[in-house]
């Protein structure tokens, strides 16, 4: 499995099977296929409301494939809780409980990585990054960062004296490039992970329930964007998907496609037997449009 380094001495595998919008009670199951698939890393969130499913399908997947819990990279990421939607702020007492009642939910006893799930308020964010550094100190957090924090915040936390985030977790695919941000992660060894990779896919989130605000306008999109995606799928033998993964792990981006769909899972995590060319690479570029749409960072508070 390849990897990237996160710390001195934790590797984060590129390839990480998201688990958002899973529910609880088909979680298992769709872990269980990515771990025999080959995945080696699980994204799941306390406000995924599917941890119990996720723990258990991990389990189950380190029984049936002989695996240890340390051949498996596992992230999960605190709610922050926003006031503006009339959610109490976590402080740093409710932030260490948040991680163990996430760790009690998994049935594990550490994570390898705890991020923030999204910054609002200063005071708030501080208070939990210091919650966070609490935790990887205690040992119930091999890796701590964020998520979805722009570099103004992080900056923040350097500016208060904290330790830097190992990573920051941000929706990245060719429509979504984040360049300046990207760079200055880069600069500062904060390790960009990748999420919503294939958002222009006219496929994405358009199963029942699982559309967003913008699933009309991405699924005409999608569709106008499948030409060029498809010249480079057919060139390369494989899928648009493919193109989209391979795409991020040659910008060095650990990737978390989610799938529930068995061939899915399986065809998303063939994404090291091939290469894209500097030719496809230089037009990928260019296919850049700016902000997000699973989580707009120009205004983090219209957030899914
Ligand atoms: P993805 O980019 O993984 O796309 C998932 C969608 O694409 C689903 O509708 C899925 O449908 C479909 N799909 C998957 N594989 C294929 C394929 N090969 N061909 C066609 N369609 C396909 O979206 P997510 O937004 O789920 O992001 C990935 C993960 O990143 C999340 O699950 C979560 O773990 C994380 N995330 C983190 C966020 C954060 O704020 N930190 C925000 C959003 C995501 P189907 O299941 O039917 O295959």
């Amino acid at each position: 499995m390849k990897t990237r380094a996160l710390t001195a001495d934790v590797e984060i595998p590129y390839l990480g099977f998201g688990t958002y919008l899973i529910a609880d009670d088909e979680a298992a199951a769709a872990v269980g296929e990515a771990i025999r698939a080959g995945y080696r890393h699980i994204d799941t969130a306390e406000g995924y409301q599917n941890e119990s499913g996720v723990g258990a399908g991990i389990r189950q997947a380190l029984t049936s494939e002989g695996l240890q819990r340390s051949d498996l990279f596992v992230t999960t990421k605190l709610w922050p809780g926003n006031p503006a939607w009339g959610q109490p702020a976590k402080t740093i007492e409710s932030t260490v409980a948040s991680l163990d009642a996430s760790l009690e939910r998994l049935e594990l006893d550490y994570v390898d990585l705890y991020l923030i799930h999204a910054p609002f308020e200063r005071d708030q964010r501080l208070a939990q990054w210091r919650g966070l550094v609490e935790l990887q100190q205690k040992g119930k957090a091999r890796a701590i960062g964020v998520s979805n924090f722009s570099a103004k915040h992080i900056e923040e936390l350097k500016t208060a004296g904290l330790p830097t985030p190992d990573a920051n977790q941000i929706e990245l695919h060719p429509w979504s490039q984040k360049p300046d941000l990207v760079r200055y992660l880069n600069d500062n060894e904060v390790t960009p992970i990748a999420y919503s990779s294939l958002v222009p896919l006219s496929t994405w989130r358009t199963a029942e329930g699982q559309d967003s605000a913008k699933t009309d306008q991405m699924k005409a999109d999608g569709e106008q964007a499948d030409a060029l995606f498809k010249v480079m799928a057919e060139k390369c033998g494989v899928s648009e998907a493919q193109i989209l993964l391979r795409w991020a792990v040659q910008q060095g981006y650990p990737v978390l496609p989610k799938s529930t769909n068995p061939e899915r899972i399986r065809k998303n995590a063939d994404i090291f037997g091939f290469s894209l060319d500097h030719e496809d690479m230089a037009a990928i570029e260019k296919m850049d449009r700016g902000d997000g749409v699973a989580w707009p960072m120009g205004d983090p508070t219209k957030a899914p």
